[in-house]
């Protein structure tokens, strides 16, 4: 028996880094889980490589492709899991972009596209979680994944700092809303942690010429970090079970920094 154990947790952004890892923690524990990604081939496969790791409790793993920008998909992956588990227990928002563009040539697209994912799919998310929670009547959890970005602006990436700085807003207006409905909302905040979205980030920072090489943009962030390094997907996921789980019920309309030190506000 674990924290979640029989929970039903639907997790996007879960085909890879953070979403991945928080998957992998809730099952330790128990959960049933959905993993949800636009990339919904590789959503599959690693749900299935978790059934077989998990040795034969298959029951307690799906996975659905969904873009989260689209209500009718986002209420489509719901429905799905309701219907494979029973119910909805935890939705996790996690699915993110970032896309680092130097300010004065933040286009429209860039910030459509980062504040469509980060911004608009957290919300919709948010409310199709809250739909099913209220027809329900059992109340539940949603958490949204925050950043360091939610809380002071960051070099070449102000489209995603307002995005995230929108999950935040989201996080307490939806904690008021909801709470009615015995439904909390919080949030987590990471810092900086080694996922594969770096890798695509390192490549626009040099793009832009704001780094030399793969990697110097988080050599540069560890400097800063207390901890003294950058977090794996690992340094995450303790806080992301206990969201999801009863010990946190009283919690609601927070986030919580996860960035080892790297902001002190
Ligand atoms: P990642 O790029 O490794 O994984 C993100 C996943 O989201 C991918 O599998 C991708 O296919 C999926 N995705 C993208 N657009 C989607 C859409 N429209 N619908 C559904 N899925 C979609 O990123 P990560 O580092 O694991 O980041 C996860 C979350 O954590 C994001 O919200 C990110 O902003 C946030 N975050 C990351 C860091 C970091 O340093 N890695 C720090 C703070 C916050």
């Amino acid at each position: 028996m674990g924290r979640v154990s029989e929970r039903v947790c639907i997790v996007t952004g879960a085909a890879q880094g953070i979403g991945r890892a928080i998957c992998e923690a809730l099952l330790n524990e128990g959960a049933k889980v959905c993993f949800a990604d636009i990339n919904g081939d590789k959503a599959a496969e690693v749900a299935e490589a978790n059934r077989s790791r998990l040795n034969g409790q298959a029951g307690m793993v799906m996975s659905h492709p969904v873009d989260v920008t689209q209500r009718e998909q986002v209420a489509a992956m719901i429905a799905h899991t309701v219907e494979t588990f029973g119910r909805l227990d935890v939705k996790f928002n996690n699915a993110g972009v970032n896309k680092p563009m130097n300010f004065m040539d933040v286009t429209e697209d860039n910030w459509n596209f980062i504040m469509g994912v980060n911004g608009l799919g957290c919300m919709i998310g948010m409310q199709e979680a809250a739909r099913q929670m209220i027809a329900q009547g059992t109340g539940g959890k949603i958490i949204n994944t925050a950043s360091i970005a939610s809380r002071q602006g960051f070099d070449n990436v102000a489209p995603y700092c307002a995005s995230k700085f929108a999950v935040v807003s989201l996080t307490q207006s939806g904690a008021r809303d909801l709470a009615k409905h015995n439904i909390t909302v919080t949030g987590f905040a990471p810092g900086v942690v080694a996922t594969e979205m770096w890798e695509q980030v390192d490549q626009d920072l040099m793009a832009i010429g704001a780094s030399e090489r793969p990697g110097q943009a988080m050599e540069e962030f560890s400097s800063e970090i207390l901890k003294g390094r950058v977090a794996t997907p690992l340094d995450i996921t303790g806080t992301t079970t206990f969201l999801a789980s009863k010990d946190s019920d009283y919690m609601t309309g927070q986030i919580v920094m996860i960035d080892g030190g790297m902001t002190l506000v």
